[in-house]
C-alpha cells in the first residue's frame, strides 16, 4: 500500500532520479526549449528533500504528496513544475488516510493528471508531460483493475510512462515552448515526458 514510508521513498527516489538525470533532461529542453527543465526540476526537487527532512514523522501520504506539490509550485519558474506541483496537490488530496491501496493510488494519480489537463490544455498527442503521464495512470487503473499488486502495477506503469515518452519524437508539439518551433519540433523526445517516466520509474523502484 501508499503508506508514509513508500510516500516519502517515492518522492526521495524521484529527487535523486531528477539530480542523475539533470543534464539529460536540459539537453532535451534545449532542442526543442529554453533548456532548463533539468535545472527547474532539480532545483524543486531539492527543496522537496529538504521539506521531507523537516517533516514531522507519521504524516499520511497524501499530505506527503500535496506538501511536496506545493513546493514545486512556489519553487519552480516553468511550466513543468507548476503542472507537476499542482497534479501531487490534486493526487494527494484524493488519497484517503492513513494508507492509500493501489486502486485508491490510481485514482489520486488520474485526479492528478486531470489537473495538468486542465491547467494546461494539453491533451494526449501536444507532445507533452501528458503523453507519459495519461497511458501510466491508464496502466495503473487496468492492474487495479486486474487485482495486481503495487508493485507490478507500478513496473506496468513505468513501461507504459517510458513507451509513451518516446512515442512523443516524431510529434510536432501543439503546448508549450516546443509548439514555438512548428514542424520542427518533431524529431525530438519531449522534456516533460521524459521527466514523467523518470517519475514513475522511481516510482517503481521503490514499490519493488
Ligand atoms: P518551460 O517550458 O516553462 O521552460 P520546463 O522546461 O520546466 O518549463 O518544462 C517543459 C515541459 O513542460 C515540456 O516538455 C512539456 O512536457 C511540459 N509542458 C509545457 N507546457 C505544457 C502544457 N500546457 N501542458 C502540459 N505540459 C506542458
Ligand atoms: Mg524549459
Ligand atoms: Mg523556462
Amino acid at each position: 500500500a501508499m503508506d508514509h514510508d513508500l510516500a516519502e521513498a517515492w518522492l526521495r527516489a524521484a529527487a535523486a532520479a531528477v539530480e542523475q538525470r539533470e543534464e539529460e533532461l536540459t539537453a532535451l529542453d534545449g532542442a526543442i526549449g529554453d533548456g532548463d527543465h533539468g535545472s527547474n526540476l532539480r532545483r524543486g526537487f531539492t527543496a522537496v528533500t529538504e521539506l521531507l527532512d523537516g517533516l514531522e514523522p507519521g504524516l499520511p501520504p497524501g499530505t506527503l504528496l500535496t506538501r511536496a506539490g506545493s513546493t514545486l509550485i512556489s519553487k519552480v519558474g516553468g511550466a513543468a513544475g507548476p503542472l507537476y506541483g499542482s497534479a501531487l496537490r490534486a493526487a494527494g488530496s484524493a488519497l484517503p488516510e492513513p494508507t492509500a491501496d493501489l486502486t485508491d493510488l490510481a485514482a489520486g494519480l488520474r485526479a492528478g493528471l486531470s489537473q495538468v489537463c486542465k491547467l494546461g490544455g494539453a491533451q494526449v498527442g501536444d507532445k507533452t508531460m501528458v503523453d507519459a503521464f495519461e497511458p501510466a495512470v491508464a496502466a495503473l487503473e487496468r492492474a487495479a483493475f486486474d487485482g495486481f499488486t503495487l508493485r507490478e502495477a507500478s513496473a506496468l506503469a513505468a513501461e507504459a510512462a517510458e513507451a509513451g515518452a518516446r512515442s512523443t519524437v516524431p510529434l510536432v508539439a501543439r503546448k508549450g515552448r516546443a509548439s514555438y518551433l512548428g514542424p520542427r519540433s518533431a524529431g525530438h523526445q519531449d522534456p516533460g515526458a521524459t521527466s514523467t517516466a523518470l517519475l514513475f520509474a522511481a516510482l517503481a523502484r521503490v514499490a519493488g
